[in-house]
């Protein structure tokens, strides 16, 4: 396994779970591990897949993807295919496949609808197959996929070949069902932990269209590669049309761009050539781009897979990342319109959970991570250092009990039905024509907030959802828990922290700049992208960022010394060595 480590990939360690993976694997038993994206799945499978005989099937959403990892897979002298509907050398890769000349198969679920597809793995030796992004197989996942959910046949025409299943992002539940649903057989089953330490979390309440935030944000990261995800396909150009008046290289990518376009995009990300990409949730899935510094989300995820999917993209190579989110109350409520357009009732209260699950992680106040970690099912203390709220700075509290029994009161009064603007507008005495059809002006708690602005006493509904007092229904009405219930009746204390207070009249733009760790010799750098446009492929396939800042700290300057540094393997040594060496030892500082 250790030679194979380091002729192949290059490593010199295994990560985390990825040797007891690869022994189950090994073993011929069944596995399924979750693990965060970036934590080095694909070796866990591709490994043992040289290791065993036969060829290793492995079923993946998205041809992109595929593609990049069977670049990825040739470069390092391994024999790897794709068959898609794209693939015009069908032929030549089932002969291949029956003379064992290769050991590891991409293919996308639909594939195992064709009956000639199905014949070909019986009549050839199948080491294991790998269900990579799992979670699609599951209704109570983010990206559900019925071609996935039919995978249960692998075990029922192929019982004695092993299966692995991967995913990020699983709750307990959407872990259970997969595994239900693939009928895995007493399966090795492995759980990393949640939190990514190279991951910065931040949470900002947006101004305005968030323009001036972003920009604010990109002042540290100039020329580094980050994904901003928005809300509309509108939004994305213009977006990017004004990153690019800002001299950034950005451009956009959406379903309503040709499929020649968007493919170009994605290479030149891939490739360097354009730093950042705007982007609907059409874009990433899978991408196996290491050297992604950050994401920004302009508006609010609809869920919480979906948002720490997305923003796992960043920081592939274990370098320091930064996440940034942009959202406001309204945010929520234009979400809840699509939820309400899906037809099937059970995906529909999945799909409302989900968005109350985001809304809440939005506005607490607690450890971003912890927050995450919990809802996966998994325990973890304060990250006290890699998101927004454990690294403020301390803040006065501000006692809001007043205000809050004026709301809850006044959510009581008028039933349960109403919404946040409606209640706000009772609270403060409006003269709106709705009050006074329902006849609500004269009801006790009309007007008796006027001292509250609007902004005060939406701050006072967030941290009244963020304490559990209160959900939204399912038009958008507030209903109160039984909290709430005894928040009313006790008269407890209710605080807020200042900031939160405040930041609703006036939110202040300036952020503390992070240091970013990424210190690469420009020479390297330069030798890098070099060799990529040769070659054809990715920059960081040549070797990741921080291969390349290991360079530049340990400066090799002699064959075992360049084999040493964490990243170069055999193949890489004699492909790239020569040039790398003859570089360094042409620097000034050497
Ligand atoms: P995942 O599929 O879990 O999101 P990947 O398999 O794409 O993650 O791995 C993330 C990154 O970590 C890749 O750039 C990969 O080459 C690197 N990596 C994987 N295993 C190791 C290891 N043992 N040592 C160093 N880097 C590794």
């Amino acid at each position: 396994m250790r030679e194979f480590l380091s002729r192949y990939f290059g490593y010199k360690e295994f990560r985390e779970f990825q040797k007891e993976t690869i022994e189950a694997i090994l073993r011929g038993e069944d596995t399924f591990l979750i693990l965060p994206t970036g934590g080095g799945k694909s070796l866990c499978y591709q490994l043992p897949a040289l290791l065993k005989e036969g060829v290793c099937v492995v079923v993946s959403p998205l041809i992109a993807l595929m593609q990049d990892q069977v670049k990825a897979l040739v470069d390092r002298g391994i024999s790897a295919v794709m068959l898609s509907s794209a693939s015009k050398n069908e032929q030549s890769i089932y002969e291949s496949l029956y003379k064992e000349e290769i050991k590891l198969l991409y293919v996308a679920p639909e594939r195992f609808r064709s009956q000639r597809f199905l014949e070909l793995l019986e009549s050839i030796n199948v080491s294991f197959f790998v269900v990579d992004e799992a979670h699609c197989v599951s209704e109570w996942g983010h990206e559900f996929r019925e071609d996935y959910r039919k995978l249960g046949l692998l075990k029922q025409k192929f019982p004695n070949t092993p299966i692995s299943a991967f995913t990020a992002t699983a709750t307990p539940k959407v872990a259970q069902d997969i595994q239900k649903a693939l009928n895995l057989t007493n399966p090795f089953v492995l759980k990393g932990t949640i939190f990514r330490d190279n991951l910065l979390l931040n949470v900002k309440r947006r101004v305005s269209k968030g323009y001036e935030q972003i920009l604010h944000f990109l002042e540290k990261y100039r020329g580094d590669s980050g994904i901003i995800y928005t809300f509309s396909r509108n939004e994305s150009q213009r977006v990017a049309d004004f990153l690019n008046k800002k001299g950034y290289l950005a451009l956009c990518y959406h379903a309503g761009l040709s499929n020649e376009l968007r493919s170009q995009t994605y290479k030149k990300f891939i490739n360097d050539e354009v730093d950042i990409v705007v982007a609907t949730i059409a874009f990433g899935m899978g991408i196996d781009k290491s050297n992604i510094r950050f994401v920004i989300h302009t508006s609010l995820p609809k869920s919480l897979e979906g948002y720490y999917q997305e923003v796992g993209r960043a920081g592939r190579d274990g370098l320091f990342s930064e996440a940034l989110l942009l959202f406001n109350s309204s945010d929520e409520i234009s979400k809840r319109e699509f939820v309400k357009q899906i037809d099937n009732e059970v995906y529909r209260s999945v799909a409302y959970k989900k968005l109350d699950t985001m809304y809440s992680f939005a506005i607490s106040s607690k450890c971003r991570h912890q927050f995450i970690a919990e809802y996966f099912g998994d325990n973890i203390k304060r990250c006290e250092s890699h998101c927004d709220n454990c690294t403020k700075d301390e803040v006065k509290k501000i006692d809001i009990t007043r205000a809050s029994l004026m709301v809850l009161s006044a959510i009581y009064r008028s039933e349960q039905r109403f919404g946040q603007s409606y209640i706000i507008d009772l609270l403060r005495g409006s003269k709106s024509e709705k009050i006074r059809q329902n006849r609500h002006e004269k009801l006790s708690v009309y007007g008796i907030a006027k001292e509250f602005s609007k902004k005060e006493l939406e701050a006072v509904i967030e941290r009244l959802f963020d304490l559990g007092a209160i959900v939204r229904g399912e038009y958008k009405n507030l209903l109160l828990t039984q909290v709430g219930a005894d928040i009313l009746k006790k008269r407890e204390k209710i605080e807020i922290d200042e900031d939160r207070y405040s930041a609703m009249k006036k939110i202040s733009i300036k952020e503390s700049i992070k240091e970013v760790d990424v210190k690469i010799h420009p020479e390297l750098k330069r030798l890098r992208k070099e060799i990529a446009d040769e070659e054809q492929i990715p920059a960081y396939i040549v070797f990741s960022d921080k291969t390349l800042s290991e360079f530049s700290r340990l400066l090799p300057k002699t064959k075992e010394e360049f084999l040493a540094v964490n990243g170069v393997g055999e193949v890489k040594l004699k492909r790239y060595g020569d040039r790398f060496i003859e570089v360094i030892k042409g620097l000034k500082d050497v």
